[in-house]
């Protein structure tokens, strides 16, 4: 094996979606000779085929709500139409835009950029299209991608990876899933005029969520006019003769539109790789086992990102990438802090939250103290929205330390990302209360919760 100093580079990344890109650029930057491989697009999954451009649909669909509540406040508009082909060819402009940031981004560091598919051949060299590359480390950042039921006919529905790209909207759509992407996407949908069905095979939302807020999200969107088909498992797909899709569930039940879009979760991109010849362990769905360092079971081999299915979102794979450059390029062993990460559903509307659910916070602290509050907004009291805002702040009655905050309703994501702040720096219920609010807000309530409604 060769000595330091003998390789090409001192790391190479393979995968430059959000995490790559990270670790990439902040080694380079703390003097490492670094280049990174990637088979698509810069920017990986958040930027072409996530976050950004679901955002941008995201913010298409809540136009509608606007122009409905604008008539209460004295606006006179034409009945407003919709073009999907705008929406697309702007949202491409942009996403193009970002590909090229990333990548001078990357230049300017002085990260090598190598344009292929990789692969390892040892635990210190990476292959792509035939060339290879000697390195003291790997980092593995090739993301996750989309898996979908195996029931006959599953070749009819779409993913998240091709909703972006559509020709054209649908007439109707039958979303599969409970979790981010299906009600994400449902909101998308019903608020861009599709007839929309969300379908999924449990009773409630969001299961990784807090109760209460997956109970109260499924009835605030069918409000908005999603259609939720609880305890429906799609059996199979038929493609009928005039090229509408039928699913059939597992109840006997019977749906037809023109969209089927399966957003059944993702699985690591660990395939092919060279990983196990390697010695880099997998876990049960494929992803690289990692320790706190997110280092691998091979010595020079790490990993970081939805590749190693930790918590898979972006600000969480870009930390992961600092830590690591940090850990092996700055003399700086840096353990990731997994605590108190905050996250937003961009479901309409929004929903948001940092900390423990109350069924997690029960079992740790016997004390819980549960203040919440369900209200319609001062916006609403003109319009004729049923919208509630829901919000709720979970409390350590031993220390009254904020242990979990969660909130369903506008801008919930924005707001969230600011209480984020307190409960990360352990604030307790005494100092929420003593900080003055801003008026009048939604976000206020946050600071005037005052009657538990259960300890
Ligand atoms: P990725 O960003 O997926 O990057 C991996 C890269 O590796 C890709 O560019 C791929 O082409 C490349 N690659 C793979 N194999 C190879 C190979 N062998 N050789 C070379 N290159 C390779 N997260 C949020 O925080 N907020 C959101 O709002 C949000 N919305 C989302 C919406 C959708 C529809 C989806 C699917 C995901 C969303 N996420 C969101 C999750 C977020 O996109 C991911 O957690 C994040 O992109 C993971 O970053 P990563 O670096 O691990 O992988
Ligand atoms: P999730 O894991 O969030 O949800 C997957 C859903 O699919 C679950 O409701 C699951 O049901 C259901 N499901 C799984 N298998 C089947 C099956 N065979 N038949 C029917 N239903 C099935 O995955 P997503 O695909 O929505 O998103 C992937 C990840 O991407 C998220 O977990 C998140 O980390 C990230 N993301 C983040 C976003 C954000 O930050 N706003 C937005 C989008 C994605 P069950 O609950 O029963 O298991």
């Amino acid at each position: 094996m060769k000595r330091t100093g003998q390789y090409d580079f001192d790391l190479f990344t393979i995968g430059g979606g959000s995490g790559g890109v990270r670790a990439s650029r902040v080694a380079a930057n703390y003097g490492a000779r670094v280049a990174i491989a990637e088979s698509g697009r810069f920017g990986g999954t958040c930027v072409n085929v996530g976050c950004i451009p679901k955002k941008l649909f995201s913010y298409a669909a809540h136009f509608r709500d606007d122009f409905e509540d604008a008539a209460a406040y004295g606006w006179n508009l034409a009945e407003p139409g919709f073009d999907w082909k705008t929406l697309v060819a702007n949202k491409d402009k942009e996403i193009a835009r970002l590909n090229a940031v990333y990548e001078r981004l990357l230049a300017a560091a002085g990260v090598e950029i190598v344009r292929g598919r990789a692969a390892l051949r040892d635990a210190h060299t990476v292959e792509v299209a035939g060339r290879s590359w000697s390195t003291r480390h790997i980092l593995i950042a090739t993301g996750s991608q989309p898996q979908v039921p195996d029931i006959p006919g599953k070749s009819h529905a779409i993913t998240s990876d091709a909703v972006f790209h559509l020709e054209r909207l649908p007439a109707r759509a039958i979303v599969v899933g409970g979790g981010y992407i299906a009600v994400e996407f449902a909101s998308i949908f019903n608020g861009l005029g599709v007839q929309t069905t969300l379908a999924y095979r449990r009773h409630r939302l969001l299961r990784e969520f807090d109760a209460e807020l997956g109970t109260h999200l499924g009835e605030e969107i069918q409000k908005k006019g999603v259609i939720v088909h609880f305890g429906a498992e799609p059996a199979s797909i038929t493609k009928l003769p005039d090229g509408v899709l039928e699913v059939a569930y597992g109840d006997g039940l019977h749906a037809r539109a023109e969209l089927v879009l399966f957003a059944t979760g993702r699985v690591p991109n660990s395939k092919g790789l060279g990983l196990d010849a390697a010695g880099v362990k997998l876990g049960p769905i494929g992803e690289v086992l990692v320790d706190a360092y997110s280092k691998s079971s091979a010595e020079s081999i790490h990993a970081i990102g939805d590749v190693t299915n930790r918590i898979n979102l972006t600000p969480v794979a870009t930390a992961e990438g600092m830590a690591l450059a940090k850990t092996l390029f700055a003399g700086e062993p840096t353990a990731m802090d997994y605590d108190n990460v905050p996250t937003a559903v961009f479901a309409n509307p929004n929903l948001a939250a940092v900390g423990l659910s109350e069924e997690s916070a029960r079992e740790r602290y016997p004390k819980l103290q549960v203040y919440k509050t369900s209200f319609r907004s001062l916006k609403h009291t003109l319009t004729a929205s049923e919208e509630k805002t829901f919000m709720k702040l979970l409390v350590d009655g031993a220390n009254q330390r904020v242990v979990g905050a969660q909130m369903i309703g506008p801008e919930a994501g924005e707001i969230i990302q600011g209480i984020a702040i307190a409960v990360k720096l352990g604030a307790t219920k005494a100092q929420f209360d003593a900080t003055i609010g801003i008026h009048p807000t939604a976000a206020e309530e946050f600071v005037t919760l005052r009657e538990a409604a259960s300890s």
